[in-house]
């Protein structure tokens, strides 16, 4: 059966925004995207692909403000203490409740790092796609069997197509050479923190700074390191690399690590602004990520977008530096390469999955729609978004899906922490 949507603009990433178009499909696949009219149709509104957010962590949806204002070692240090007052159960239900926002936002597909595989359930239960990075740290290569397979192990009978997992060794200073390279020998895709801060660059080139001081460091690894034991791949996906030197620069362009850019995290936690457009020059892969309300205040891609559009403009001096739609490219394809998801989501191409939201530019200053991309980055908001569609089923529908009790649960489980 073939089901179909229209709205006001349609607008494919892949190719020019269509004026009063629709998308259609047919077991959750596209199979036309055109102009005209569907039965259901969005007037004062534009569709777009699914957004994709390329680094989060679902498990700490209810981490906002930990630690606000502190060094970034401290502010560290607090997340790890108050993580541990949760079992399961309650990082279950924090990470539902980060699916539940994610889709509400307009977003289907995460790169998500999971600190307890909970992130894989929450996308099972709620219907989001999901490439989830089951998190390793420390000095072990025991690692793997004691925290990634045991995670694995547990999800894997359990998880839909649209979830897979992958793994993250945490970082250069929190993952050892010896785990980096047992993570490597798994063959799945990878993700991790790097050049996240200064403090992170001090340790990791000179052994000073607070990070000395910062319980879960172990003897850190530079990139040339990983690079000379063969360990850096274009299955890597490096989230922030705000302190990258030029040198470095050139070796993940050289071996195709994929950077996810989040600059509101990183200003939030005063790490810097990336170097956006050196990257994009490089031809490096890049998507967007919010990563989670413990260092941005939201899973919300369009403030995320348009942060990184501001962080650009600023630093480079210039209008031209990120337009919208360069910001949507980025939320959109640019993330679900970081993936290696594009063959299946980031566009909406006849043959892709059916993953898309609805997006309300109706009463925003830029009603009447004069340049589409940029009525959706800079008047699109969660408040915005009508219906988020994965693989053709509605997830989310504005004003009838609440999540009353995913919410409730969250909430006790962040009061746990707090106590
Ligand atoms: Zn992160």
């Amino acid at each position: 059966m073939t089901t179909a949507v229209s709205a006001d603009w349609v607008l494919p990433v892949d190719g020019p925004p269509l004026e009063e178009g629709y998308v259609a499909w047919e077991d959750g696949r596209i199979v036309e995207v055109s102009r005209g009219r569907a039965e259901r149709h969005f007037p004062g509104a534009a569709i777009v692909p699914g957004l994709v957010n390329a680094h989060s962590h679902l498990e700490y949806a209810v981490y906002g403000g930990f630690g606000d204002g502190a060094p970034f070692s401290s502010w560290l240090a607090l997340h790890i203490e108050r993580k541990a007052r949760l079992d399961l159960p309650a990082m279950e239900a924090i990470a539902r409740l980060g699916a539940a926002e994610c889709l509400a936002s307009g977003i289907t597909t995460v790169g998500d790092a999971s600190y307890a595989g909970a992130a894989a359930t929450a996308c099972a239960e709620l219907g989001l796609r999901g490439l989830v990075y089951l998190e390793v740290f420390g000095a072990d290569a025991e690692q793997i069997a004691t925290r990634y397979e045991a995670n694995r192990d547990r999800l894997g009978g359990s998880l839909p197509e649209r979830v897979r997992l992958g793994i993250s060794p945490h970082s250069l200073y929190t993952a050892s050479l010896e785990l980096w390279r047992a993570a490597a020998e798994l063959g799945v895709p990878i993700a991790t923190h790097l050049a996240e801060s200064q403090a992170e660059v001090d340790w990791i080139r000179r052994r000073e700074g607070p990070f000395s001081r910062l319980g879960v460091a172990v003897e850190p690894v530079s990139l040339a390191e990983l690079d000379a034991h063969g360990l850096l791949t274009d299955r890597i996906a490096a989230a922030h690399c705000v302190k990258l030197d030029a040198s470095e620069l050139e070796l993940l362009a050289r071996r195709d690590v994929a950077v996810v850019h989040c600059p509101r995290s990183n200003a939030y936690l005063g790490c810097g602004i990336a170097p956006l457009a050196e990257m994009r020059a490089k031809g490096l892969r890049i998507g967007l990520g919010t990563d989670s309300p413990a260092s941005a205040p939201s899973f919300d891609l369009f403030d995320e977008m348009r942060a990184a559009i501001l962080a650009a403009r600023a630093r480079e001096e210039r209008a031209d530096a990120l337009t919208a739609g360069d910001a949507l490219a980025l939320a959109t394809l640019g993330s679900a390469r970081v993936l290696g998801f594009d063959s299946e989501v980031g566009s909406l191409t006849p043959g892709k999955r059916a993953d898309l939201a609805v997006v309300s530019v109706a009463g925003s200053p830029y009603d009447p729609v004069e340049e589409p991309a940029v009525a959706v980055v800079f008047g699109g908001s969660p408040a915005k978004v009508l219906e988020t569609i994965v693989d053709g089923q509605t997830r989310y529908r504005q004003g009838e899906t609440t999540w009353h009790e995913v919410r409730s649960t969250a909430s006790a489980a962040r009061r746990r922490m707090l106590a």
